[in-house]
């Protein structure tokens, strides 16, 4: 049995529907498919505006939801050469638009939008994919069924970035799944708490599904189709020269999606690595190639590094003063300063000579981050053991990954003179203890430059 999760980028019309559908069919023919399916290509970020300009008190929401409704109804007039199937669909197809029109109105007459309501809204792209995958495969005669996890991937409250409780889905998702005679067609990135109300997983969270699904059902092999060969040397957008890397660990894996590559979400791995099942990458649209499998151990190679990858939009909040030196309790001070405002820093170093603390985070939580320091620090700042919080902003944490990196002398000096070479100015540093990860900041106009300088000085 194995799970194949198909992003947005593999379902955007009824071409790329064709597509997805033409690659489940012909993989039900040789194992038990489990199929994990996204919104469509844009239509999470179309809820998500309609959402805003409903709270906002603008009907310019109104003009989205018919914009969802077209592409939903060119795809239908596509895909369903039988009338009787294709006005069924349609009148699906209007039904939710209608609901979600006067969710959507109910927001614009209280002008607000809790995170909650947000989850609802944005499930509507899960769900009316699914449904139209589920019938598409139908209307050939595959037998299939719209699994919708909520009720299934059960959550905690913390919309929009919801925690999973893992033995209770893992045995809601088994009971369900396992009662399916046809094809299982799975919302990705959905969730609900144990009353019922709908969660989500976070952005780009249809992998984790996948892996959940995977896990609970103790599948085989977890498949990620999306739009690119596999897990990149470096994001091709930014690199020419990136390449495939044909096999990865897990523990790479992860730390190159928890630092950007958007390519896999980055709690993909827990439940995998959980129960040992490997993650296979592959391109829709090139289905022959083979892709990337990620797993637990994988065979010796040469490179000195694995891959590069970046987190953009961030600030360094600096916690500068002579008067830390030696001093305990002030970092756990300012790390409990933050939590309890729940900020969550990305990255931390701090000098051996203790002058600075140095948070990266967010930009967009910099300014709180400040604020709250200045208030937590204010008898230090009075008593000029700190002379002040600064922030800086427009950065990018760059991070080099690799296993190989483990005990190689040299690497980080490596890193840093292909930099100075280029002229990038590094303003922070950290290692993480498994030195399985160098990470730096630096001006977020230099991120290009800067990812092809390591990128040729160390994988071409
Ligand atoms: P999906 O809709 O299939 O989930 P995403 O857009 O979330 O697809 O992720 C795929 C994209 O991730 C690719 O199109 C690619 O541009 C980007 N990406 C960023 N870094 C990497 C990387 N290191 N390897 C592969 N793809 C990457
Ligand atoms: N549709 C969701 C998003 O755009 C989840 C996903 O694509 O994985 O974030
Ligand atoms: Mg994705």
């Amino acid at each position: 049995m194995k799970v194949m999760k198909f992003g947005g980028t593999s379902v955007a019309d009824a071409r790329t529907i064709a597509t997805v559908a033409d690659i489940i069919i012909k993989a039900s023919r040789t194992d038990k498919v489990l199929v994990v399916l996204s919104a469509m290509r844009g239509n999470t970020d179309l809820l998500i505006q309609a959402a805003k300009f409903a709270e906002a008190g603008d009907d310019k929401y109104k003009g989205l939801v018919q914009d969802l409704y077209r592409r939903n109804e060119t795809a239908i007039n596509d895909l369903f050469k039988n009338a009787e199937k294709r006005s069924m669909m349609l009148d699906y197809v209007s039904t939710s638009c209608a609901e979600l029109a006067s969710f959507l109105h109910g927001l614009e007459l209280i002008r607000e939008c809790s995170t909650r309501s947000l989850d609802l809204v944005v499930s509507f792209g899960e769900r009316m994919n699914c449904l139209l995958m589920a019938r598409y495969l139908l209307s050939m005669d595959i037998e299939a069924e719209v699994v919708d996890t909520r009720g299934l991937i059960l959550t905690d409250d913390t919309f929009g970035n919801a925690r999973v409780a893992f033995s209770e889905t893992y045995t809601a998702l088994r009971e369900r799944i396992v009662a399916i005679k046809g094809i299982p067609v799975i919302t990705g990135f959905i969730g609900a708490t144990a009353e019922g109300i709908t969660t989500t997983l976070g952005r780009n969270g249809s992998d984790y599904s996948a892996s959940i699904v995977g896990a609970a059902l103790d599948c085989s092999v977890i498949e990620i189709w999306t739009d690119v060969d596999g897990v990149l040397s470096a994001d091709p957008r930014l690199v020419p020269k990136a390449f495939v890397i044909p096999e990865i660990s897990f523990q790479e894996a992860m730390e190159l999606s928890y630092f950007g590559a958007k390519v896999i979400h980055p709690y993909t791995m827990i439940p995998a690595v959980d129960r040992n099942i490997p993650v296979l990458i592959k391109n829709t649209f090139k289905p022959e190639a083979p892709g990337t499998i990620i797993r637990k151990v994988i065979q010796p190679h040469d490179r000195a590094i694995t891959g590069i990858a970046s987190i953009g939009g961030v600030a360094i909040v600096n916690v500068v003063g002579g008067g830390m030196i030696g001093v305990p309790g002030i970092a756990s001070k300012v790390f409990t300063a933050m939590a309890k405002s729940g900020i969550n820093i990305i990255m931390i170093s701090q000098a051996s000579s203790e002058h600075s603390i140095c948070l990266v985070l967010k930009e967009a939580e910099a300014a709180k981050a400040r604020t709250v320091l200045r208030v937590e620090l204010a008898q230090e700042i009075a008593g000029k053991m700190i002379q002040d919080v600064d922030v800086i902003a427009n950065l990018e944490i760059i991070a080099v990954i690799g296993e190989n990196m483990r005990g190689r002398r040299g690497l980080a000096g490596k890193v840093f003179s292909a930099l100075g070479d280029g002229d990038v100015n590094v303003l922070a540093i950290a290692q993480g203890s498994s030195e399985l990860n160098i990470s730096f900041v630096i001006q977020a106009n230099d991120t290009r430059k800067a990812i092809n300088l390591i990128h040729a000085s160390f994988i071409t």
